[in-house]
């Protein structure tokens, strides 16, 4: 059996390290938030190059609060895509707002820039580019886009820890942005988590109140708020996993080359790495014209794959009331009927990278 990821491996690497660490949080029962959490947002955000993190409960909570910072409400209309994970989307509708969606490019995945400014009207106050499998949006022409209409630009980063946009690391490029820390992600906690980042004192002291309930002192509430805090064991665990981070990364783009050298062989589409970017392969996927019977191969030889994702949010039963119906994104809807996302994981031997590689090459020959 290949695994799609082996979060065990992982843990086996560093499990000393993280024994400690979480044994020291419960010796100091600082459960949620306390020292490691803020030793952590410090860390990370230093790591981003941004002046301020707000550590969170979820990806999803982290947009949340970014979108109810840059006062987006109930009238407004965000612009993001219909190619993503749904919680791009849901964190959008949670403050009232009404996505805007915008297709993607066909090779990048991300979100087609030529395709933006059409999407703008009276009620638009912010642009929310999804850095997907890895890797950033064409970030330049975006944030002209919202500098000239005043936008706010939120990244969502769930899936990008270390991608870089012309040497910049994403999360430090919008106004916010947005990282998931789920067991799944590059960086994973043990258990739920995600952070916002932002350069603004504003944004930052206005997501530190929302995230607990909406007080700056105890029981007087200013805003009304949430129970959005992080855990102290994820905060532990995620400082430990963020001195291992890099090398991950650097295994995964290994990975990722070693994969697409091999994969040159078989009729299919391998992932770019757009011009100026740091892909980080959150998700190996290629497309392939015939997924279904690909897909059976690769199972009865026991090698998992998954699809990221089979439907594009504005074709899902739950948000056919954006308006939307088939046919209005083509190339969301295409890549969604073709994309297949591989075993990838940092620890990956190359020799199981061959094995799906020789399979698939049997399976798909040029
Ligand atoms: C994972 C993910 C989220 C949500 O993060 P959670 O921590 O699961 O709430 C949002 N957007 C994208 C693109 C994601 O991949």
């Amino acid at each position: 059996m290949i695994p799609f990821i082996d979060l065990k491996a992982q843990y086996l690497s560093i499990k000393d390290e993280i024994d400690d660490a979480i044994k020291k949080v419960l010796g100091s029962c600082q459960f949620v938030l306390g020292e490691e959490v803020l030793n952590f947002e410090s860390e990370f955000a230093s790591e981003c190059g941004s002046s301020h993190a707000i550590a969170v409960n979820s990806g999803t909570s982290a947009l949340h609060l970014a979108l109810l910072a840059a006062d987006i409400g109930p009238g407004d209309e965000v612009i993001t895509v219909p190619y993503t994970f749904v919680g791009t989307i849901a964190a959008i509708c949670y403050t009232g707002a009404h996505p805007v969606l915008v297709d993607i490019e066909p090779r990048s995945y991300t979100i087609a820039v030529d395709q933006i400014e059409k999407a703008i009207t009276y009620k638009t106050k912010a642009i929310l580019p999804v850095h997907l499998y890895g890797q950033a949006a064409d970030m330049d022409p975006i944030m002209e886009i919202a500098k000239r209409h005043h936008l706010v630009v939120i990244e969502d980063a769930c899936q990008a820890f270390g991608a870089e946009y012309k040497g910049k690391r994403v999360g430090g490029i919008g106004d916010l942005a947005c990282f998931s820390f789920y067991p799944g992600k590059n960086l994973g906690a043990y258990g739920e988590g995600g952070i916002t980042l932002t350069n603004n004192a504003t944004y930052a002291h206005t997501i530190r109140m929302l995230r607990q309930w909406g007080q700056e002192e105890r029981y007087i509430h200013l805003l009304k708020g949430f129970n959005y805090r992080m855990d102290g064991i994820q905060g532990a665990v995620l400082r430990v996993k963020l001195k291992h981070i890099e090398a991950w990364t650097q295994a995964r783009r290994r990975c990722a080359q070693k994969y697409n050298d091999l994969l040159s062989k078989a009729n299919l589409i391998t992932p770019i790495q757009a011009a100026h970017n740091r892909h980080v392969y959150h998700l190996y996927t290629i497309r392939v014209s015939n997924r279904e019977s690909l897909s059976k191969i690769l199972k009865e030889e026991n090698i998992e794959t998954l699809i990221h994702y089979p439907i594009p949010v504005h074709l899902q039963p739950a948000y056919l009331d954006l308006g939307y119906t088939a046919g209005a994104f083509p190339c969301s809807e295409e890549v969604a009927k073709q994309i297949i996302s591989l075993p990838l994981y940092p620890e990956m031997k190359d020799s199981t990278i061959k094995a799906v590689s020789d399979i698939i090459v049997k399976s798909l020959p040029k």
